[in-house]
């Protein structure tokens, strides 16, 4: 059978060379060339890897490899011929690149050296052989362990996936009405991934739909849709339940999860896939509103803010994306932001992806995998060396390291850049702490451009009331409002909230973590057999990668504790006690040596109120996917 990946064969009469020189015009040209290399017959690869056609280098959403216009079209003249040929010949199926010509054309298309501990990572992402490498072959006795997933969002739907192929029976409980999780429920206009679409999706699902490079939310939700549809996973699904907790039962060696529609449901292993951004936090602040109040999670689109004086309050992520998108629309836009953001420059971030990039993704050879690539490997560890403090470094207050200083610079330029005239507006958006050191927004300009409006107003402020018609700021400026908006984030401290998890002798997860949630890898919890988190504490990726990515690891690892404990006949596994202190006391420890955890930074969700970071993974992306790859005998115990 012919590779998937190796493109759908087509003749000239269905894609003439005009077509061909239009679609090409869309593409990325070091993806491009890189598919010429499976394209070309083996005698004609070196010479592409070779010439002076190349890639510069490569950083995040920079699709071009800083090659010059000349230099891609040239490369596309180049491209036309040898797809033209390759058509001509009848489109074959190419021959394998050798081993040693894969790991040249990685560090190739990125313009920098691929060290060698990444190449199997990233073998498994290209999925050369046409096949999902991470697919899971059956597991023998799987179908008597039957598994509760909580959640239907981006990981559950993903373990149900895996959970399938190994032959585990199992039910996804879902509290939405539909499946998409984080996708379902964020509506708030403006709403859009910022990791670049063809990288935020899973491996082994088709990528050639997205219409922007980074899609909105209507079009994340429906491929989830989707793919959800397509693994026929709304058989094993309960929508518009909520479980409320589950009870390790020791002599039994199952767990009783409870739902809130009065049932309980017994399984040999629970899967909590509930998010860390899922609980929206709204500060408690006195006084009441008297108009319509929401949360950008729970945005109310029955309120049409035509005309109406908006106060938001936050603005984050979120509210980055909801201020551009409202602001044409209302009276008056107030955003109350209590800190400045970080953001860098991403001209593209609102582009449209032409039509011969899904062209291109269908019937050239390697095309998407290797653009696939081109989006990952900027992202993949290089971003870690901006966070990383060195202690040393004189100006904390400003920046943590040589590197985290060039960064500043980079990014303060950038935006000042976009406001010469305006030196009143310059001193409110410039952060004053160290870069990256809160989740650093995507820019293509809409922000600033934003606040400049004659109708917009940036209050840099905390809030300290609501009254009848409005907000007063922590500055005591009150701020007449129709409506107002809370882009105030959530509770990402709080993991599993508000679920209760009794595991073993009735001890309650929560109550067990206090204000330091832990799990082994993210994952697994000792003292809670059988139990399984995804996108769990020290989990999250800041400095890069995708949440996909890191969700894959883990439900690899899942599979692979719940493969050994089917495959042995046991009951229960979980990590040793020594190997669950172990793995926390590090994470903490690489933790605080990070950005993250500065002093010098006042608001930041990264960190709690006791300083420590739960939520971020320090480590590099291709540790965790070593370590993730299966169980260390010597961390688990199964009986
Ligand atoms: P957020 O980053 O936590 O931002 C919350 C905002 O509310 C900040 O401006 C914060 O100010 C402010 N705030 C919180 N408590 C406040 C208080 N008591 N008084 C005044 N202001 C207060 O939340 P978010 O914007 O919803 O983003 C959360 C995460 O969701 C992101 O970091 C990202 O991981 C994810 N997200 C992703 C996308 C995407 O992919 N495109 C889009 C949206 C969100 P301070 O900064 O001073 O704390």
């Amino acid at each position: 059978m012919r590779n998937v990946h190796s493109g759908r064969p087509f003749t000239a009469a269905e894609f003439s060379d005009e077509q061909l020189a239009a679609a090409l015009e869309d593409l990325s040209v070091p993806a491009l060339l890189a598919s010429c290399v499976h394209m070309s017959r083996p005698e004609d690869r070196a010479a592409i890897l070779a010439g002076e056609l190349r890639p510069l280098g490569s950083f995040l959403n920079e699709y071009q490899g800083f090659m010059a216009p000349e230099a891609q079209a040239e490369a596309r003249a180049f491209a036309l011929d040898v797809i033209r040929d390759w058509r001509d010949r009848g489109c074959p199926e190419p021959e394998p690149v050798a081993p040693e010509m894969v790991h040249q054309l990685m560090s190739w298309i990125v313009g920098a050296e691929v060290g060698d501990e990444y190449v199997p990572m990233m073998l498994e992402e290209l999925e050369l052989e046409g096949t999902d490498v991470r697919a899971v072959g059956a597991v023998d006795g799987a179908a008597d362990y039957p598994v509760v997933i909580i959640g239907a969002g981006m990981s559950g739907i993903l373990a149900a996936i895996r959970l399938s192929e190994a032959g585990f029976p199992f039910v996804i409980v879902e509290k939405n009405a539909g499946p998409g999780g984080t996708w379902w429920e964020n509506t708030y206009p403006g709403a859009r991934v910022d990791v670049g679409g063809h990288f935020y999706c899973y491996s082994f699902e088709p990528d050639d739909h997205w219409t922007e490079f980074f899609p909105r939310q209507p079009e994340v939700q429906a491929y989830f849709q989707r793919t959800f549809d397509r693994h026929g996973l709304g058989a094993h699904t309960r929508f518009a339940t909520e479980v409320l907790g589950a009870a390790w039962d020791e002599v039994a060696g199952t767990w009783s999860v409870e739902l809130d529609d009065g049932s309980t449901l017994v399984a040999r292993a629970v899967v909590a896939a509930v998010g860390q951004m899922n609980r929206p936090f709204v500060p408690d602040v006195p006084g009441s509103f008297d108009g319509p109040a929401f949360h950008t999670a729970t945005w109310d689109h029955e309120v049409d803010l035509t005309g109406k004086r908006v106060v938001m309050v936050g603005a984050g992520a979120t509210g980055f994306q909801v201020a551009p998108a409202i602001a044409d629309q209302v009276q008056t836009l107030t955003v109350i932001q209590r800190t400045a953001q970080w953001m860098f420059p991403n001209p593209g971030y609102h582009d449209s992806v032409g039509p011969g990039v899904g062209w291109a993704i269908r019937h050239l050879p390697f095309y998407g995998r290797w653009f696939r690539f081109l989006i990952f490997w900027p992202g993949c560890d290089a971003g870690l060396a901006a966070a990383k403090v060195d202690p040393t470094w004189e100006h904390q207050e400003t920046s943590v390291s040589e590197v985290n200083d060039i960064a500043r610079a980079m990014f303060s330029e950038w935006i000042t850049s976009q406001l010469p005239d305006d030196p009143e507006l310059v001193a409110k958006v410039v952060p004053d702490y160290p870069a990256t050191g809160k989740r650093t927004l995507q820019d293509n300009g809409s922000w600033l451009r934003t606040l400049s409006k004659e109708n917009v107003t940036l209050v840099r402020a905390g809030v300290d009331r609501l009254e009848a018609d409005g907000v007063v700021d922590s500055l005591g400026e009150h701020h007449p409002a129709d409506v107002v908006v809370w882009a105030t984030g959530f509770r990402v401290n709080d993991f599993l909230l508000p679920l209760r998890i009794i595991g073993r002798d009735g001890h309650d997860l929560r109550e067990t973590w206090g204000s330091a949630p832990r799990a082994h890898l993210g994952v697994t919890v000792s003292g809670f057999p059988n139990l399984f988190l995804l996108y769990g504490p020290n989990t999250n990726l800041a400095s890069g990668g995708s949440i996909i990515f890191a969700s894959e690891c883990e439900v690899t690892f899942l599979v692979e504790c719940l493969r050994l404990l089917a495959e042995g006949g046991h009951t229960a596994i979980e990590p040793t006690q020594a190997a669950y202190d172990e793995w926390y006391q590090r994470v903490q420890a690489e933790a605080q040596t990070m950005v993250w955890a500065s002093p010098h930074i006042a608001h930041n969700y990264y960190k709690n109120a006791e300083g420590d970071v739960h939520g971020l993974n320090p480590f590099r992306i291709v540790d965790y996917w070593g370590w993730t790859r299966r169980p260390d005998p010597a961390d688990y115990q199964l009986s």
